[in-house]
């Protein structure tokens, strides 16, 4: 089983390469900053105790404070988290937001657990982390497995930890929450809408537009549900969709809306009326112009590559693409929109409400996606520049473009003492 972050480390290593990076830039960004594991028990309905375990790693703060989601799944672990809050750094540096990079987790399967029993993991996870997190030091957010109702959990018992006076200064301690306690308008949608932006902007700047196009998804989560309706609003035919419970093609196009609806009654695609049942290697096999991954690392691997008819990949999923495919796509021309590009639009988002928790504001919708479209074109322009620059994928663009950001700041900051 390879390493997650070693894919991660040989990335930005690529790039490093191409601007002739020093190696001790290299070393410092090759390795988190921080770890932090913390192992706590939390009460079942049945009355048991359950000891878990959870992670925080702060990759780097030279840009601005610690940021990044909660994933609640099976397959956390502390190589994950590594590679994911890496990814975070770059994601951050290329879209321009004073943000580091951070990512934490528990291996749990948030579907075995009551409400009541994550409402209990939640808090006792955020207790256990103390002043790991913060609202000017490490700002978590939702991610797999978790959502707005988690962020809530988080900020309250946060909140109810700090001094009297500062508990609602403290609600930044975390971006995703509901509207009503302090979330940004667009929030929910923000990383859907973002692959949508982002494919826009480098179809405009490529001749081409969304108007018409035949769009293959995986994953039907937040990511995926938001990238469906927003592409549809844009123009685009979903012709397939799959989750972990089965995937579905409908030449004619899928309703997002209505498989939403059932989705959400039956905690999954599987048996969904509004298209055929297919496998899920089929997914990749299908007829359509635009393929967006939004669901685990490492879907995309060689077999697929080779077979999927996409002439564009958009990642709404983090490290959907393996090293092999990336290497197929590249020789099949097929254009990678990269994870730290392609699904930026949450952690945009993420720092609009962060700025109006603290400035006391709430935006309108349109502002935010106003706003959000302007920053993801002005880094989807960026890394086309690069890519020009230096002649390499758009994989290797954006991280050409994060590297100088983060590397002017690390120079001018130096290394202390
Ligand atoms: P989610 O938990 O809301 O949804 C995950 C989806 O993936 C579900 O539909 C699930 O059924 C599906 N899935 C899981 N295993 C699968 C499998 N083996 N085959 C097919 N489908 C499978 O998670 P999300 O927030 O939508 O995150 C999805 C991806 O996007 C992750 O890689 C995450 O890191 C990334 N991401 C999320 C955000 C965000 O704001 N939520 C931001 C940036 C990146």
């Amino acid at each position: 089983m390879s390493s997650l972050h070693l894919n991660a480390v040989r990335q930005f290593e690529q790039a490093a390469s191409l601007l002739g990076l020093s190696e001790a830039d290299r070393a410092i960004l090759a390795v988190p900053k921080n770890e932090v594991i913390v192992n706590f028990p939390v009460t079942m309905d049945n009355g048991t105790v359950e000891v878990l375990t959870g992670y925080r790693v702060q990759h780097n703060n030279s840009l601005g404070p610690y940021k990044g989601g909660m994933r609640f799944s099976p397959a956390v672990d502390l190589d994950e988290v590594r590679a994911l809050a890496t990814w975070m750094t770059f994601k951050t540096a290329l879209v321009d937001i004073p943000f580091g990079g951070a990512k934490g987790g528990i291996a749990i399967d948030p579907r075995n657990y009551s409400a009541g029993e994550l409402e209990r993991i939640v808090r006792r996870f955020t207790f256990a982390l103390g002043s790991n997190i913060g609202p000017d030091h490490d700002i978590p957010a939702p991610d797999m497995g978790t959502n707005a109702q988690t962020m809530v959990w988080m900020m309250d018992t946060y909140s109810s930890m700090a001094s009297v006076a500062d508990r609602h200064t403290v609600r930044r301690v975390v971006t995703g929450k509901t509207v009503a306690t302090g979330g940004s308008r667009g929030r929910d949608k923000a990383t859907g809408q973002g692959v949508t932006f982002v494919l826009d902007a480098w179809l405009n700047r490529t001749g081409g537009s969304i108007d018409g196009k035949r769009v293959a998804i995986q994953g039907f989560g937040n990511v995926g549900e938001h990238a469906a309706r927003t592409l549809v609003k844009a123009g685009a035919t979903v012709v397939a969709a799959a989750d972990h419970t089965g995937a579905i093609y409908n030449g004619n196009g899928i309703d997002p809306e209505q498989l939403w609806q059932y989705t959400s009654t039956h905690h999954g695609i599987k048996g969904a009326p509004d298209g055929e049942p297919i496998t899920d290697d089929d997914l990749w096999r299908v007829d359509c112009d635009v393929f967006v991954p939004a669901a685990l690392e490492n879907q995309l691997c060689e077999r697929r590559a080779l077979d999927l008819t996409a002439t564009v990949v958009v990642e709404g999923a983090n490290g959907p693409t393996t090293p092999e495919a990336e290497l197929v796509l590249a020789d099949r021309g097929v254009t990678v929109l990269p994870d730290i590009l392609g699904n930026a639009g949450g952690v945009t988002v993420s720092y609009f409400e962060w700025v109006q928790n603290r400035a006391g504001d709430a935006w309108t919708l349109s502002d935010v996606d106003a706003r959000l479209r302007r920053l993801l074109r002005d880094a989807t322009d960026e890394t086309l520049a690069a890519a020009k620059e230096f002649d390499c994928t758009l994989r290797d663009a954006a991280y050409v473009v994060a590297l100088r950001r983060l590397t002017t700041v690390m120079a001018q900051r130096g290394v202390f003492p």
